[in-house]
């Protein structure tokens, strides 16, 4: 099955010059949702995933879902304000400014086998972000995985020296 013709693009979107894309033809079809969670798995075939660590809010449908079949927790990465317990804070650097993530402070114990997981892998920046959250707590991030990477911004870079896996490219 082509996932890419589940996958939508919209030309200017959230601003002029970026091309948006957007998974949610592939999440309202089940045949191709399952599809591309099978692939997704497979990537992450016998790594003995303690946790599956997820960015808001495109990580966590596949997130979520990964992690009740690799019998792992779940754990939600938010934006500033949201989580309601005590947090775990990493500020990162955009375009124009700073924006920051957020973890419970007891989301992982240490040593503890971690798949971070989020739709895109852009410029990096928020994957890195969640990185530094994960390894503050004590984790092993064993995977960055995503469905898709916007090859052209060098988002493997910024992350390198952890696995990273995606199951589609694009400029
Ligand atoms: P980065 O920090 O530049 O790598 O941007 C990655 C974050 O922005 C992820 O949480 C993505 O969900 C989101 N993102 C960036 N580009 C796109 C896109 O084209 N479609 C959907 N999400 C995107």
């Amino acid at each position: 099955m082509d996932l890419t013709s589940h996958i939508r693009t919209i030309p200017h979107f959230p601003k002029r010059g970026i091309a948006f894309r957007d998974i949610t033809p592939l999440l309202m079809d089940p045949a191709a949702s399952d599809h591309c969670l099978q692939m997704l798995l497979e990537r992450a075939a016998d790594l003995k995933i303690d946790k599956v660590v997820a960015i808001e809010s495109r990580g966590f449908f596949f997130g979520s879902m990964m992690a009740n079949k690799l019998n792992a927790g779940f754990v939600p990465i938010r934006k500033p304000g949201k989580l309601p317990y005590a947090i775990e804070k990493e500020f990162y650097e955009l375009e124009y400014g700073a924006d920051s993530v957020e973890i419970h402070k007891d989301g992982i114990n240490k040593g503890e086998r971690i798949l971070l997981h989020d739709d895109v892998l852009a410029t990096g920046g928020t994957a890195k972000a969640a990185c530094n959250l994960i390894q503050r707590l004590g984790g092993e991030i064993v995977q960055c995985n995503f469905i898709m990477e916007l090859v052209e911004l060098n988002g493997r870079e910024k992350l390198n020296g952890f696995p990273v896996e995606s199951l589609l490219s694009y400029p």
